[in-house]
């Protein structure tokens, strides 16, 4: 069993600032409940979390997030009514007004739809994706 917080090849943790591979240890991440869940970097998931690899998440809500506070959510752009594909682990999605909105960690804004479609079909040659996994390695290393 894969720990719920490793996400293509990368450990999507809440406690990191950023999802890194640097990280990432096969044994640990993928050998199962005894392995991962002694890992420095696990947490439970709190009910209604998005969680990475395995089984179907849940979402959280945008109210719960606390970016509510920070990022005002344009639906007209911003408010998708269909679920995200969120392979890219800088992705993450909320629900909001009876629809999702997407959130990229490394641009810390919110996606408007024509970006988040890029997003879902081009994550793996995202440039800004290869900025979140430098400074996520970069921050790990200082919080490691
Ligand atoms: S085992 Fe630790 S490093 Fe690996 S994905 Fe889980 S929380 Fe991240
Ligand atoms: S902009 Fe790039 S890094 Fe951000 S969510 Fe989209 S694919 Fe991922």
């Amino acid at each position: 069993m894969v720990c719920p917080w490793y996400k293509n090849g990368m450990c999507a943790s809440p406690k990191l600032a950023r999802p890194t591979s640097a990280v990432v240890h096969a044994d640990r991440c993928m050998g199962g409940p005894e392995q991962y869940k002694s890992c420095s970097f696990f947490v439970e998931q709190e009910s209604g979390e998005e969680a990475g690899a395995g089984g179907t998440p849940a979402i959280t809500s945008f109210a719960k997030s606390g970016l509510e506070k920070k990022l005002k959510p344009y639906p007209p752009i911003h408010l998708l009514d269909y679920r995200p594909n969120n392979e890219c682990p800088f992705m993450k999605v909320y629900e909001y007004s009876g629809g999702y909105l997407a959130y990229c960690t490394v641009l810390e804004r919110l996606l408007t739809r024509s970006e988040v479609e890029t997003c879902e079909q081009h994550w793996k040659t995202c440039p800004v994706r290869r900025v979140g996994v430098m400074v996520g390695r970069r921050t790990s290393e200082t919080t490691a």
